[in-house]
């Protein structure tokens, strides 16, 4: 037998209806907040991870699916979303005055070679955002807010909004410098991929996940320490913003975030519940004002996240958050026999075009395994065609619960049904 991929998952079932539900919520949330749908290939040029994601990443160093084309191009499946919506953003002109700020959503399948784990595949689903444009920070807050609207709407109680700053290039750099000075006497106490990281990235020291709770760590330089003044500015005003959407958070001077390309704002929203486990960032982003121009685009602001949807759908398990999904069916129908199919099918296509959710036996099965079929499907109307009905053209209708029986007229059946469900 054939199995899935290692890392990768199946859908279907109630966790196909669950998904379902809460792809819904998402797209008319971003209606509501009037962000532009896109949609960018699942593989693009090697290059564009390398250099938007960054080099001294994790996601760049060990863990893309990278492959040759049979024309020998060098392609990577995305591990994430925000370098390709950056190149869509350039190499669709999107820059004019007149059409920022740009305000991207998207949501789809990324790749990344992981070892596989609760709340970590290889195959998983982000939802994200993409502000161009503005490096007002309303958007920062802006950004931040959705998330948590939409843990709202859902009814996710459990999470926790921490927030932090890593100022701008010049308050980075200081920043950068200070770290130097503080891990060289430590350097041999850190891991292999820490050494590294002294060298080629200092800040991702901090991101650690081998090293995260040494005291090393813990007692690093905090980057709020080393913002200019039109840093502190920016992130008192996230602040404000926040609070005047009455957005709960945390100021957590550690986190600093996996991506070489953040600056000013990053956020990450927690699943806060006891045992969810190690695997508990819902969702992660930040401000990121000189990534279109790593990208060779003109100078640009930009600001978003990234959400997993596993992660998500595991915390909305765990708080056993209900939803209100589609339970049953509307009618049933049985033909009686091989005669009666071609009519039966005929209603069958008409009721559905008409909005009533509505099945048929396949099958050919008796009258009583008809009738449990009817109750496994949670029909609430059973539909029998005979060689009665279809030469009188009068339908005989059950309602599955009461079991009362009614004979309709066929052109009055969409009536009768209109006035009976719901
Ligand atoms: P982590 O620290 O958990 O590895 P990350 O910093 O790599 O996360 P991002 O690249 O910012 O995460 O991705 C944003 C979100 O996507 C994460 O918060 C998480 O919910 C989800 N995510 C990231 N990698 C995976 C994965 N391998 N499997 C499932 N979800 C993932
Ligand atoms: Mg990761």
């Amino acid at each position: 037998m054939i199995q899935k991929a290692k890392g990768t998952y199946d859908v279907f079932g109630e966790y196909g209806k669950r998904l379902l539900y809460v792809e819904e919520l998402i797209e008319g949330l971003m209606e509501k907040y009037n962000y532009e749908y896109f949609r960018t290939p699942i593989f693009e040029s090697s290059n564009l991870f390398h250099r938007g994601v960054g080099e001294t990443t994790d996601i760049v160093t060990k863990e893309t699916y990278d492959f040759k084309d049979r024309g020998n191009r060098d392609l990577t499946l995305r591990p994430e979303g925000t370098a390709s919506i950056v190149r869509s953003f350039i190499e669709n002109k999107m820059y004019g005055n007149h059409t920022i700020p740009v305000k991207a959503w998207y949501y789809g399948p990324m790749f990344r070679y992981e070892r596989p784990q609760s709340g970590r595949f290889r195959e998983f689903y982000q939802f994200g955002v993409e502000v161009f444009g503005t490096d007002d920070p309303i958007a920062d807050a802006e950004v931040i807010s959705i998330p948590v609207n939409l843990y709202k709407l859902l009814g996710l109680k459990g999470i926790k909004v921490n927030i932090n700053t890593l100022g701008d290039s010049e308050s980075r750099e200081m920043y950068r410098q200070a770290l130097i000075k503080y891990f060289e006497p430590y350097i041999n106490e850190l891991c292999e991929d820490c050494k590294e990281r002294f060298i080629k990235n200092p800040l991702r020291i901090l991101d650690c996940k081998v090293d995260a709770k040494s005291e090393i760590l813990k007692n690093a330089p905090k980057t709020i320490d080393y913002l200019n003044e039109s840093s502190k500015k920016h992130f008192e005003e996230v602040k404000k913003y926040l609070d005047s959407m009455h957005i709960e958070y945390e100021v957590n001077t550690n986190l600093v975030r996996g991506l070489d390309y953040y600056t000013h704002t990053v956020f990450e929203v927690e699943a806060s519940v006891e045992g969810f486990g190690s695997q508990n960032v819902l969702c992660g982003g930040g401000r990121y004002d000189n990534l279109v121009e790593t990208l060779d685009g003109p100078k640009t602001s930009g600001v978003g996240f990234a959400m997993g949807l596993e992660r998500l759908m595991t915390a909305l398990d765990y708080e056993k958050v209900e939803m209100p999904l589609i339970n049953g069916i509307d009618c049933y129908i049985i033909p009686m026999s091989e005669n009666e199919k071609e009519y039966a099918t005929h209603l069958c296509m008409e009721l559905r075009l008409n909005g009533f959710i509505t099945d048929i036996d396949y099958n050919n099965r008796n009258l009583k395994n008809n009738f449990k079929n009817a109750d496994r499907l949670n029909s609430r109307f059973v539909i029998i065609i005979g060689e009665e009905e279809k030469n009188s053209n009068i339908i005989t209708i059950k309602n599955n619960d009461t079991k009362e029986e009614y004979k309709v007229k066929y052109e009055e059946l969409i009536d009768f049904l209109d006035e009976h469900i719901n």
